[in-house]
């Protein structure tokens, strides 16, 4: 019987993995095409990676946004580079199997993983199967708020009046791809010392603004800052923001999901790499101690609680609530509700973006907004979080 098995060999599962077998458990990770390089451009804010990931930054920059005026964010933003982070974690001693986990059968023991034609015994398994959480399943048919972007690279010397060097523009909300409607926002962002990903993005939206119109507002972006649209593939990307949690029924037992399945995306930023990053050997530790104490159903609950801890519960409600307010903004009106957030004093910013477990910071930040809003914004604030009904937006065209 293994201690660990994880299946999906994406940065959570892999970081998970590797901190699991760090500590000695016999740890096994399981995915369809295990060497297949990751392909998305991963970022975060520097100060948030662990120490292992900060020597696998590709490119970092100072960090900048644009509502209607610019703003210094007053911290770095870095772009991982994959293959180092991966090298970095597949070190640790994992045993890697290629395959599907099709089914996982706990029971007080451990759990049965079905492997397609064999099976596995484990005290623990990791469902990282990224948002369609494969393995654990149970989320709920419905429509999804997305963040959808289609991106290119560039030479940094080509797109120097978007980002100068040295720096990299999270937002620019200016419009100018020229059209009105569903508001979306510029991503650009050194990858390499010579190269920018220039990426049209709609934050979040239910459902997620078509791939097409990001294109499509992206060359014209382009051409307004007379970039030409460089030849090659594009980067695009679609994932859910508001992924329920597991049922309560799931939330005991071995079958722990990490990463983009527990959900640890943000729902008002849709980042997730950085946490699972860092939240990784938090809950390593918890299954080695637990394991040893009080076997696998112990060691499950521990990883569950490691992960959801009373503080990280609250502060994802606190999240979803402003991501509900945020899909009901007037699209004009986006712009000047970044304005208004990136004015306010860094140590909020700070806990709003990366406080997962930091209720009175994200609180107190929610707070700071409201404080700071003109009352437009406060009645948005106030009426959108707690408007039941789910809707794109209130903006004058849904369907741009
Ligand atoms: C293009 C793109 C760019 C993104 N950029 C960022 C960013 O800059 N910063 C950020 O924080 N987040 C970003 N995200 C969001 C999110 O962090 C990523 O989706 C991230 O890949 C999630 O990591 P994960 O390991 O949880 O899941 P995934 O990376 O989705 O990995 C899941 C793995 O599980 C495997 N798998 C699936 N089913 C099974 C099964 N049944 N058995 C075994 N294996 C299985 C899959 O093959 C895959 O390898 C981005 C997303 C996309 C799509």
């Amino acid at each position: 019987m293994l201690d660990v098995l994880v299946a999906g060999g994406g940065p959570a599962g892999w970081a998970v993995a590797a901190a699991c077998a760090r500590l000695g458990l016999d740890t096994e990770l399981v995915d369809p095409a295990p060497d297949r390089p990751w392909r998305a451009t991963y970022g975060a804010w520097r100060a948030e990676l662990p120490v292992e990931a900060q020597t696998a930054v590709a490119a970092s920059g100072r960090g900048e946004a644009i509502g209607t005026i610019a703003h210094q964010l007053g911290w770095e933003y870095a772009v991982l580079d994959n293959a180092a982070l991966r090298d970095g974690l597949a070190a640790a001693p994992v045993t890697v199997l290629k395959g599907l986990a099709r089914e996982a059968h706990p029971d007080p023991e451990g759990v049965t993983v079905d492997l397609g034609g064999s099976g596995r015994r484990t005290a623990v398994l990791f469902d990282a199967t990224g948002a369609a959480r494969s393995v654990l399943g149970a989320i709920p048919r419905r429509s999804a708020a997305e963040q959808t972007a289609v991106g290119v690279l560039v030479d940094a010397d080509a797109a120097r009046d978007l980002v100068t060097p040295g720096s990299a523009l999270f937002m620019d909300w200016r419009p100018h791809h020229g059209e009105t409607g569903w508001p979306t926002f510029l991503y650009a962002v050194p990858v390499t010392s010579d190269r920018v990903l220039l990426e049209e993005t709609s934050l979040a939206r239910r459902p997620g603004l078509g791939l097409p119109v990001l294109r499509r507002r992206l060359h014209a972006r382009l051409a307004h800052h007379r970039i030409a649209v460089p030849p090659g593939t594009e980067e695009r990307v679609r994932f859910p923001v508001d992924q329920p949690l597991p049922a309560p029924g799931n939330w005991r037992g071995p079958v722990v999901p990490f990463g983009a399945a527990s959900p640890l995306v943000h729902p008002a930023t849709g980042y997730s790499v950085a946490t699972a990053l860092r939240l990784a050997p938090r809950v390593a530790t918890a299954v080695h101690d637990a394991l040893s104490r009080g076997g696998a159903a112990a060691a499950g609950t521990a990883a569950w609680q490691t992960v959801w801890s009373p503080a990280a519960l609250a502060v994802h409600a606190l999240r979803r609530r402003s991501l509900e307010s945020l899909l009901r903004f007037p699209p004009k009106r986006v712009p000047d509700f970044f304005d208004v957030f990136f004015a306010l004093p860094r140590r909020h910013r700070w806990a709003y973006l990366t406080g997962r477990e930091d209720v009175q910071g994200s609180a107190a930040a929610m707070g700071a907004l409201f404080a700071a809003a003109p009352w437009w914004l406060r009645r948005r604030l106030v009426f959108g979080a707690l408007d039941p009904r789910r809707r794109p937006g209130l903006g004058e065209d849904m369907t741009a």
